[in-house]
């Protein structure tokens, strides 16, 4: 018996390695091939002839250990409007929601996912591989998914999944930072703490961290606060263009 657990851990362990491997390897693979492909119209971007582009975003909610979703579809709807909102005013990216689901069954460490260290490794692991399997791996998956989670590690709010973010097929949000009120005292948070949504896919995307406070992709320490919200919005026209040219968002 314990030969055949030990073996079948091995067989899960060759799996998930696998699984880890594909999604990093082939995001990043596709990322770049889209760029290159793309090159025609990152040109007609920078001399200012700028068509609409379509990013497609699914929401999957997950179930808490008694089965109850950890945050109700209206709160995600607001999330996604105000998402939308951000990307079609910042980047002329219009975003089409692909579903909001809502996932049991998820392994031990899904619900309050490990910090940035553990998070290395997050890739290969079971919680990685449960995820890959729900966002889609490899280098042609047109949706980008945002996984909501109780907590994250290191007191995040949100993070994109990867320690190299263009190979990031998912992003992963608190579901305190979904809703534009606190879920346990109902207070409103001022600006919308749902703009972390936002900046996560803006990681997704390739962009990184700015300096500037009404910069969307500001960073603040020490998220889960209850410190008064000072992330903006804003996209400058370089971060827009070079989101623009993520193999998430297309023409069509
Ligand atoms: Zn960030």
């Amino acid at each position: 018996m314990a030969f055949y657990s030990g073996l079948s851990g091995i067989v899960k362990g060759i799996g998930n390695f696998l699984t880890g491997t594909v999604s990093v390897v082939g995001t990043l693979f596709g990322d770049i091939l889209g760029r290159l492909f793309g090159i025609v119209g990152f040109f007609l971007d920078l001399i200012g002839i700028r068509f609409k582009k379509k990013l497609r975003l699914k929401y999957f909610i997950l179930l808490d250990e008694r089965g109850t979703p950890l945050v109700p579809q209206e709160s995600v709807v607001e999330n996604f409007n105000i998402t939308k909102r951000i990307f079609d005013e910042q980047a002329d990216i219009e975003i089409i929601q692909a579903g909001i689901l809502e996932v049991g069954g998820a392994p031990a460490g899904a619900l309050d996912v490990a910090g940035p260290v553990e998070g290395f490794f997050e890739n290969w692991s079971a919680v990685g591989t449960y995820f890959n399997m729900l966002a889609g791996i490899g280098p042609f998956t047109r949706e980008l998914s945002v996984i909501i989670v109780r907590t994250l590690g290191w007191d995040h709010t949100g993070r994109a999944q990867s320690f190299i973010f263009p190979a990031a097929n998912f992003v992963m949000v608190t579901k305190a930072r979904i809703h534009s009120a606190n879920p346990d005292t109902g207070e409103i948070l001022v600006p919308p703490a749902t703009a972390t949504t936002a900046h996560e896919i803006g990681h997704a995307c390739g962009l990184i961290h700015r300096k500037p406070k009404e910069n969307l992709m500001h960073d603040i320490p020490g998220g889960n606060s209850p410190v008064p919200w000072e992330r903006g919005e804003k996209l400058s026209f370089g971060q827009s263009l070079w989101a623009r040219g993520s193999k998430f968002v297309w023409y069509f």
